[in-house]
C-alpha cells in the first residue's frame, strides 16, 4: 500500500493563529504516526486578499512549530489551467451557467423573496442564489458577456444532483452535530454555488477538489467549519471522476469568548505568541496536543 497523503492548505490572507497551528500539527502528527507524507498547499486564488508577506509568514511559522512538509509547495495561483479544465468538463456536462447580478442586486432579490417568508440559507448562513439566470437564453448570455458585464459561473445544483445522487463520505473525525462514519452528502443545501468568476477562473470548492485529486491526497484533516462544504466537494469529485479521500474534521480552537478565532485577532496569532516568549511546545499545550 502506498503511504497515506495528508495536506495542510492555508490561504495567505492573514497571519496564522492557534487554530491553524492545531490543524497543521494534527496533519503533521497523523503523517508521522502513519508513515505518511505531508504536503503544503497555498490557497492563493483570491488575488485581492492574498499577500506575499502572509505566504512568507506561513513558511516561517510552520517551520518554527517544527513542522516539515514536502517540496515543492503547490501554489494554486500557478495552476489556473487545471481548474479551467475541470470547469470545462462540468460545462460539457451541461451543469454550468453564468449569473450577472451584483452582490447588492442579490441582496435585494433575497429581501424581495423574504417578503413571502424565509428564504433558504446554506450551511454557512448565506442565502441561496435567488436569481433566475439559469433561464436566460444562450443569446442573452452571449450578449451580456460580450457587453463586458461581470459574471459568476454557477453550478446548476438541481441538474448536478440528477446526474449523481446518494453520495456519502467516510468521516473519521466528527461533524458539528456529532456526525461520524458514513455521512450522507447533502450538496443541495448549498444551492447553485459559484465555481468561478469572470476575473478568477476558479473558486475554493473547485480548486480544492482538483488539487486534492492531483496531489493524491488520501486523508483530509481540517476544521469542522468545512464539514458541510464536504457535501459540495463529494459532488464535484463524483462529477469530475476524481477519487474519494477520507475526511477527518476536527473541532475548532475557540477564543475566550467562545468564538471561532480570526486572523485579525492578535492575541492568538503565532507571531505574537512567539514574540511574547511562547515556545513551540507551549503552542502544542495551548491547543491540547502537549
Ligand atoms: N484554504 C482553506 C482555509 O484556509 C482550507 C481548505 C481546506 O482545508 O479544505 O480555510
Amino acid at each position: 500500500m502506498p503511504p497515506p497523503v495528508f495536506r495542510f492548505a492555508p490561504s495567505p490572507n492573514g497571519y496564522l493563529h492557534l487554530g491553524h497551528a492545531y490543524s497543521a500539527l494534527l496533519n503533521f502528527d497523523r503523517a508521522r504516526e502513519t508513515g505518511g507524507r505531508l504536503l503544503l498547499r497555498i490557497e492563493d486564488i483570491d488575488a485581492t486578499r492574498c499577500r506575499p508577506e502572509f505566504e512568507a509568514a506561513i513558511y516561517q511559522d510552520l517551520a518554527w512549530l517544527g513542522i516539515a512538509w514536502e517540496a515543492p509547495v503547490r501554489r494554486q495561483s500557478a495552476h489556473l489551467a487545471d481548474y479551467s479544465a475541470a470547469l470545462e468538463k462540468l460545462s460539457a456536462l451541461g451543469l454550468v451557467y453564468p449569473s450577472f447580478e451584483s452582490r447588492a442586486e442579490i441582496a435585494k432579490l433575497v429581501a424581495a423573496r423574504e417578503a413571502d417568508g424565509p428564504w433558504p440559507r446554506d450551511p454557512d448562513g448565506a442565502p441561496l442564489y435567488p436569481g433566475n439566470a439559469k433561464s436566460l437564453s444562450a443569446g442573452q448570455r452571449a450578449q451580456l458577456i460580450d457587453s463586458g458585464a461581470p459574471y459568476a459561473l454557477r453550478l446548476d445544483m438541481a441538474a448536478a444532483c440528477r446526474q449523481v445522487s446518494g453520495l456519502t463520505w467516510n468521516e473519521l473525525g466528527e461533524g458539528p452535530d456529532g456526525e461520524q462514519g458514513r455521512v450522507l452528502a447533502r450538496p443541495e443545501a448549498w444551492g447553485d454555488v459559484i465555481l468561478a468568476r469572470k476575473e478568477t477562473p476558479t473558486s475554493y470548492h473547485l480548486s480544492v477538489v482538483v488539487d486534492d485529486a492531483l496531489q493524491g491526497v488520501t486523508e483530509i484533516v481540517r476544521g469542522q467549519d468545512l464539514f458541510h462544504a464536504t457535501s459540495v466537494h463529494r459532488l464535484l469529485q463524483a462529477l469530475l471522476g476524481l477519487t474519494e479521500p477520507i475526511y477527518r474534521h476536527h473541532g475548532l480552537i475557540r477564543g475566550t469568548d467562545g468564538r471561532k478565532l480570526s486572523k485579525s485577532d492578535r492575541s492568538t496569532g503565532l507571531r505574537e505568541l512567539r514574540t511574547a516568549g511562547t515556545s513551540p511546545a507551549g503552542v502544542r499545550t495551548a491547543v491540547g496536543l502537549g
